[in-house]
Parts: C-alpha cells; sequence; structure tokens
C-alpha cells in the first residue's frame, strides 16, 4: 500500500490521500488538520451495504475487505508524509471512510488495536449501520480498555420503512436498539446516533416525534449535513428545516450537536471516498 495522489480542499485544513493496494486497488483517506489529527480511513474496497446517500452504495463498488496491515499503513503512511507532524498533537483515528468495519470484523479490531500500541493516547471512531448487531457486544468487549472510543450507529431515518430505503442490507430500529444497549451496559465509552438530515425523506415533524420517540436517555444524536454525490437524486435538507429539526429537538430535551463534514469540494465528506480500481497512474510520492 502505498500514496499515488493527495488533493488539497480550498479550506487548507483537509486533504484526500489515494494510495493503491498492491492488487492495484484505489483506496481514499482524508486527513484534517483540526485542533486534533483526524485521519478518517477506509475498511473495505467498495462497500456491500449501498447506502443511497453514499458513493460506494450507489455505484456498488465492492471488491474485499481490507487487510489488518493495509488499515494501518492507510494511516501510517499519511502520517509519515506528512510535512510537518506535531507529534503532541492528539490523532482521532476513524474507521469511518469506504466500507461497513462490521462486515470486516477482525481486520478492523486488529487494526485499531495495532494503532493504538503505535500511537498512545489516540482517540479511536468507529461508524457502523448496525448490518451485524451481534458483534456489538463484542465490540463493546475488545475496546473497553481503550483510553479513548467512540461508537456512532449510522441511524439517518426514524422508522424502519425509511431506513430500509436509505440502508438496503438494513437491521430493525428494534435491534440497534438492543445492541446499542448491550454495547452501554459492557462499556461506558462515547456512543452516538448519526442523522444525516435529508430534503423531505428524514426531515418533517414526524421525523422528529420518532426519532425522539426511539431515543433513550442519555442518547445524544450526531445531525449531519449532507455531503452530495453524483448519481443520487439525494439533497440535503434545507437551511430552515434543518433549523426547525435542531428546534424541535432542543424543546423536546434531546442532545443533539451539529456536524458538517470538511473538504466536500474533493469529495472527501462522509460518504464520498471512494474505491475504485486503478486504471492510470502509478507514480509513488
Ligand atoms: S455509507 Fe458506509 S455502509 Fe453505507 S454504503 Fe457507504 S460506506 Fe457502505
Amino acid at each position: 500500500m502505498h500514496i499515488i495522489d493527495k488533493i488539497r480542499s480550498k479550506d487548507g485544513k483537509t486533504q484526500k490521500f489515494l494510495q493503491i493496494t498492491e492488487d492495484k486497488y484505489i483506496t481514499e483517506t482524508t486527513f484534517v488538520d483540526y485542533s486534533k489529527y483526524l485521519l478518517c480511513y477506509s475498511s473495505q474496497v467498495g462497500c456491500p451495504v449501498a447506502c443511497s446517500f453514499c458513493y460506494n452504495g450507489v455505484n456498488k463498488n465492492f471488491t474485499r475487505n481490507l487487510t489488518k496491515n493495509e488499515m494501518v499503513a492507510q494511516c501510517t503512511n499519511i502520517i509519515k508524509h506528512l510535512d510537518i507532524f506535531d507529534k503532541d498533537k492528539p490523532i482521532k483515528f476513524g474507521c469511518m471512510g469506504v466500507g461497513e468495519p462490521l462486515l470486516n470484523y477482525e481486520n478492523v479490531i486488529d487494526g485499531i488495536t495495532e494503532l493504538d500500541k503505535k500511537y498512545p493516547h489516540s482517540i479511536f471512531s468507529l461508524a457502523t449501520t448496525g448490518v451485524k448487531p451481534n458483534l456489538i457486544p463484542q465490540l463493546a468487549k475488545d475496546i473497553k480498555d481503550m483510553e479513548r472510543f467512540i461508537l456512532t450507529f449510522s441511524l439517518h431515518a426514524s422508522n424502519d420503512e425509511t431506513r430500509k430505503k436509505l440502508i438496503p442490507m438494513h437491521q430493525s430500529m428494534f435491534t440497534l436498539r438492543d445492541a446499542a444497549n448491550k454495547y452501554k451496559n459492557i462499556t461506558n465509552h462515547e456512543m452516538c446516533w448519526n442523522y444525516v438530515l435529508l430534503d423531505g425523506v428524514n426531515d418533517s415533524d414526524k421525523n422528529v416525534q420518532e426519532l425522539s420517540d426511539f431515543l433513550e436517555k442519555g442518547d445524544t444524536v450526531k445531525l449531519t449535513h449532507y455531503s452530495p454525490i453524483m448519481g443520487s437524486n439525494l439533497k440535503s435538507a434545507t437551511q430552515d428545516k434543518f433549523k426547525k429539526f435542531k428546534e424541535m429537538l432542543e424543546k423536546k430535551g434531546i442532545e443533539f450537536y451539529e456536524f458538517n463534514p470538511d473538504g466536500k469540494d474533493i469529495n472527501a465528506g462522509c460518504g464520498q471516498m471512494a474505491a475504485r480500481k486503478q486504471v492510470i497512474c502509478d507514480k509513488e510520492i
């Protein structure tokens, strides 16, 4: 695995790295220089979950799982490549790029364990649609002793009918609730529910009501701005709808925070990162 290209965002802090595997698949990793370093890396070449709001879902490009070594190399290659790397600045490793981590569970956990050893005091986060709910208690046990770990459930809907349309490899919300509660019984690590607000899909008053019925005390919602992708008609909720949704959550006393991904101009936002077979260049930088 080595870096073949990098693209810089206009924002000056986000870069997307393209890296190639031995068998010539290109995988993407997003790096953002915040008050912490964020490295959002991929766990699969493509993804079989087929979410309708994601480039890899729409393009149905699943090829194979990435190995532990490939996942670790994605991150270490970038850290070595940076002109300036402040060793005192915390790193957040996000297993949130291309792929569904629970479909490649052992490699993902081994990769996180190795990165944790290499970069002590780092923060780890993992996002899952919950496609294999039986692995969630196992995950809780496996990461229990880590310093800081954040689990994000990609919920994105307030009812099963909508969720099924958005995430075809679907698990019911009841199943997710059960898995989340088992997780919380095993570990105190942070957990949140990611909800990308989509125009006319999941942004109504009824959706707020359903969402609040689903959530339990202590739950947090990550309210995400959509990153548009080619080949999908989905659009971000309007500013007015976003504002109203937030106001209604507030009124209901639901904990939430807003997340607007950086790097949308270079397709480095959530759901925009891609995987594909290499066709042209093979230069090492
Ligand atoms: S959003 Fe995640 S789980 Fe869904 S298709 Fe994209 S990479 Fe896969």
